[in-house]
Formats: structure tokens, sequence, C-alpha cells
């Protein structure tokens, strides 16, 4: 007994006693605990932002309406209980999105929850240039986009000035999400980025329906692609001598007359026409609801 106390009495000592090798010891614990308690930390709980879903589309569309639709949390309606959302949090245009006003959502599925930010990018006006660099491949990946929603006011684009806006937006964007795809080989491709038209403001009776949305914006988008490729086809340069070049800057498939958004998919971008209205009497946001919670 005597001589198991002197032995931990002199363990005790050489602990304490000011030996060098005593003091290798303390250095190289004071200097690599922080370094793997670092490391402990961030495996176990590694900060993984969340997938972002897109919003874009003309001013006056019906997107911050969404948005505040998505944060009060009642998307979509009590019918699909699997499907209920709420949002959890309405954050402050962080530096990597600033003027952007972002919704953290939550998917509720039976199996898990899923959060998803929706970030609204103002695209009108000077502020385009600002909202097409978001569709950067870059940014897209920075992003963890899976997914654009281009609001647009169904009841407004018989307006030919509205649908102008309108339709070069679109153009815009769909040029941004092909060009991400276009020569890269099959095997390195991106995931898929696929589009939602989110044909808004259905409640009022003057709101065309999603089919007319559909072949009016792909009309207008024929319209802005054979003024901005002015003279390129005129040129009698057949498709095949066309340097590669041009052929980027042509929406869709090349050389044809009229765009068609199944034209896109040739560069992994679905595109999907879906009618509905954030205000009053009408189907609601529940389709546009399941297309992101289904993307994310
Ligand atoms: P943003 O510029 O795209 O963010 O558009 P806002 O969300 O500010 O909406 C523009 C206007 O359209 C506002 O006065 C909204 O109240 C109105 N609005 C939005 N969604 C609907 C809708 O579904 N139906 C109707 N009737 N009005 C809507």
């Amino acid at each position: 007994m005597a001589s198991l106390k002197q032995q931990a009495l002199d363990l005790l000592e050489e602990t304490l006693a000011p030996t060098p090798k005593v003091f290798l010891i303390g250095t190289l614990v004071v200097l690599l605990l922080p370094v793997l308690l670092h490391f402990l930390i961030v495996r176990s709980s590694p900060y993984t932002s969340p997938p972002t879903i897109l919003l874009a589309g003309p001013s006056s569309a019906g997107k911050t309406a969404l948005l505040t639709r998505l944060e009060r949390g009642d998307v979509p309606a009590q019918t699909h209980t699997s499907q209920r959302a709420h949002t959890v949090e309405l954050t402050s245009p962080s530096s990597s999105a600033s003027r952007a006003s972002l919704a953290l959502a939550l998917r509720d599925t039976e199996s898990k929850h899923t959060k998803f930010l929706v970030v609204d990018i103002p695209g009108h006006g000077k502020l385009r240039s600002d909202a097409l660099s978001r569709f950067s491949p870059a940014a897209l990946a920075d992003a963890k986009a899976r997914g654009v929603v281009f609001v647009v006011d169904a009841a407004a684009l018989s307006d030919q000035d509205y649908l102008a806006a309108a339709g070069g937006y679109l153009y815009d964007v769909l040029l941004a999400l092909q060009r991400r795809t276009a020569g890269i080989k099959t095997s390195k491709i991106p995931g898929a980025i696929p589009v939602l038209v989110a044909a808004n403001k259905g409640d009022l009776f003057t709101a065309l329906p999603a089919a007319l949305v559909k072949s009016t914006l792909e009309a207008e988008i024929s319209r802005v692609r054979a003024s901005r490729s002015k003279g390129l086809l005129d040129s009698g340069v057949g498709g095949e001598e066309v340097g590669g070049e041009e052929a980027d800057a042509w929406l869709g498939a090349y050389g044809t007359e009229k765009f068609g958004f199944e034209q896109m998919k040739e560069f992994n971008v679905d595109v999907e026409v879906v009618g509905g209205n954030v205000l009053g009497e009408g189907p609601g946001v529940d389709k546009w609801w399941k297309w992101m919670a289904d993307k994310v």
C-alpha cells in the first residue's frame, strides 16, 4: 500500500519536475490540442449550405409576394400534408447575396426535412447585368442552384413592353444556362438546372392561360433571337460553316426559325410553364411549391 503511494508520488514528482521531456510533451499538447479539437469539431458538424432555388423575372411579376408567402409559411394549401412547407427564417442579404432577399424554406416530407433557400433576384433595368452574373456557371455552382423559377405576370403579357421585358430577360437566363452545359463532354456535364416559368396572377380574368403564356413567350424569344443574331442567317452562311462563337450566342436549336422551350432539352435544361397565383382566388402556388421541393 505504502509502495503504491510512493510510486504515485514518484510519478507526480517526475511529471511536475521541469525536465526537458516534460516541457516537450507540454508544448506539444498545448500546440496540437486546439488543432485536433478544430478538426474533430469540423468533421463532426460539417457546415453545409442548403441548395438554392433562384427566383427571377421582370419587375412586378410577383416575386416578392411569392417570397413573402414562402416566408409566412402557408404554402401549399393544407391538402398535401407531406409537402407542407414553412419558412423558418428570412435572413438579411448576406455579402454573397447582396441585394437579393432570401427565404429559407423547409420541405417537410415523410422521411426527411430539406432546407433550401429561395433567392429573389431583382433583375429589372439597371440591375440586369448584376442579376445575370448570378447565372454564370461559377455563381450557380457556388449557390448550389437546383432550379430557376422565372415569374411572369400572365395578365400583363398582352402589353408589348412588358412582353419585351419578360422575353428578353428569359432569353438571357436561358442562354446563361445553355452556356453552362454547351460544349462540355457528357461525362462532365454539371447537374441539371431546370426552369419553371411561373405564370402568375391567374386570379385575374385578363391572365393568359399557361399554354398561351408558353407560346407567347416562345414567339417573343424567337423575335429576340432573330434580332440579336442580326443577319447571321440571312448572310447565307450554313449551320455547318458558322463559327463556334456565333452558334454559341444562339439560343436553342441552331438555325431554327421558331424557338421552342423543348429546344433547351439538348442543353439539359427542362422548361415548364405552370399557371398559378400568389394572391386571390385560383390554383395558388401549390404546383410551384411542389416543383421547387422536387428539385432540391
Ligand atoms: P416583384 O417586382 O416581382 O417582386 O412583384 P411584387 O411581388 O412586388 O408584386 C407586384 C404587384 O403584383 C403587387 O402589387 C402584388 O400585390 C401584385 N401581385 C403579386 N402576385 C399577385 C397575384 O397572384 N394576383 C394578383 N392579382 N396580384 C398579385
